[in-house]
């Protein structure tokens, strides 16, 4: 029925394509398209035994809006899978508006230098307007719904889990649990346990970067900025026990904080154990994590990249982490005039995911969304023209097919809050 093209093959996208490969009656034609196409071709090799959608392969960069506007006039996908890095995000929107294409990816814009001056002065008169510095903003990407709507065309922004679940658990306990939401916590807990001193479980470039930056949550109608791990709670958390998590910036509290004007206090946790926080600190000290090209023995190095390059690859941690994600939000609100609490989440075990798929959990978490979000774009059940986030969609289809497809919600109804 339907013809998707996929950009990227890695640790999230291997996980999405074989999940569109098990809903074969919708998912009957994919073409896996990336910079590496020797990645590709492997994969679709693993799958085609397995299942009935037809499998092609391609070489592209999504950084060339031209290569991007070739690859789809050929193979005239309905939609295009962005799951390669936010790095593309908008020459593969340019690209899927020149072609008439639908678009969904699973992280918002930011770009690869954050030093470019162009780029940058944007940047700097957005952390004044806004109140929050981080590198990424849905603001680029928003700016597209005007041309996506004339255009008649679907764009989905950041279906993964956090975003996207997380995003459609808010929706969720909006439409079924409360008549007014109070306050949003979104927990993120990984308790596995791969064996390293140090590793980043999805691409440590964008990893690094959104960890190793200030802080932030949104109170009574604006944000409020801190230093990096500065604010520590602990939380005992379903399957998992007890963990240390710290308030980062997320970015779904932005497009939950605009669609969702009354709810007064939304924040983001996520769990670190103190060796990721140790080496985190010093990589940061000694310039390890910049962006910016040094020169190093008459070669241009850029020194993330080249820490990408020593660390273990995320996609290769699959066998060794064991243990469960819990990923989850907690509301407080009122309901029928009562004050109530609830809690909504997904518990994920590590070891089961790379049995299923080859992957851990985190990659699974984030390629399960991916795939149940097309499949609401493909079945028409989330199509509506212009640029959205999955919160403001019908949650109901997506979580239903969450539940079957891996992912099934766990609720409370009393639970512990976060202070
Ligand atoms: P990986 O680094 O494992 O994979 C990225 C893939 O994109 C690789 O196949 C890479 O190719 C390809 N790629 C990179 N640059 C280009 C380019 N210019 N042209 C074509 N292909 C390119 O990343 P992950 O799988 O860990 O992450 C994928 C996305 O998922 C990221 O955007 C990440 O931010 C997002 N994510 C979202 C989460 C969520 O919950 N919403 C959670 C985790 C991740 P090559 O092999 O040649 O390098």
């Amino acid at each position: 029925m339907s013809r998707v093209l996929v950009i990227g093959c890695g640790g999230v996208a291997s996980v999405a394509i074989q999940k569109c490969c098990q809903v074969s009656e919708v998912f009957t034609e994919l073409c896996i398209a990336s910079r590496t196409k020797s990645k590709c071709d492997a994969l679709a090799e693993k799958l085609e035994p397995v299942t009935k959608t037809k499998i092609t392969t391609a070489q592209v960069d999504a950084d060339d809006v031209q290569q991007l506007i070739r690859l789809i006039q050929e193979y005239k996908p309905e939609l295009v899978m962005n799951i390669a890095l936010p790095y593309q995000d908008l020459t593969i929107m340019d690209a899927c508006l020149a072609c008439g294409v639908n678009y969904m990816d699973t992280a918002n814009y930011e770009p690869e230098n954050i030093d470019d001056p162009k780029w940058r002065e944007i940047y700097e008169k957005r952390c004044r307007e806004e109140g929050f510095s981080a590198y990424f903003d849905y603001s680029w990407q928003w700016a597209y719904k005007k041309k996506f709507e004339e255009a008649g065309l679907t764009a989905l922004l950041g279906c993964g889990f956090d975003p996207g679940v997380t995003q459609a658990y808010c929706a969720y306990a909006a439409k079924h649990e409360f008549d007014s939401i109070d306050t949003i916590d979104i927990l993120d807990c990984n308790g596995g346990d791969h064996g390293y001193a140090f590793a980043t479980n999805f691409n440590p470039e964008i990893n690094l970067r959104e960890v190793s930056a200030p802080g932030s949550y949104w109170e009574d109608g604006h944000w409020i900025e801190i230093p990096a791990m500065s604010i520590k709670r602990d939380y005992t958390f379903d399957q998992v026990g007890q963990k240390d998590m710290y308030l980062l910036h997320h970015e779904e509290i932005e497009s939950l904080a605009k669609n969702f004007p009354d709810v007064k206090r939304i924040r983001f946790f996520m769990t670190f154990g103190q060796s990721y926080l140790d080496h985190m600190r010093c990589l940061e000290d000694v310039g390890m994590l910049g962006t910016a090209p040094i020169q190093y023995n008459g070669q241009e190095i850029v020194p993330i990249q080249f820490l990408k390059a020593l660390l273990p690859d995320p996609a290769s941690l699959g066998p060794r982490t064991k243990g469960k994600t819990n990923i989850g939000c907690i509301f407080t609100g009122t309901k029928d005039g009562q004050p109530k609490t609830y809690y909504i989440y997904n518990v994920c075990d590590h070891q089961e995911c790379y049995r299923e798929v080859g992957s851990q959990a985190i990659s699974y978490t984030t390629g399960v969304p991916a795939m149940c979000g097309a499949l609401m774009l493909l079945t028409g059940k989330w199509s509506r023209p212009g640029v959205y986030t999955v919160e403001e969609f019908d949650p109901d289809p997506f979580l239903d097919a969450l539940d079957l497809y891996g992912l099934p919600r766990s609720e409370s109804h009393a639970p512990a809050l976060v202070d």
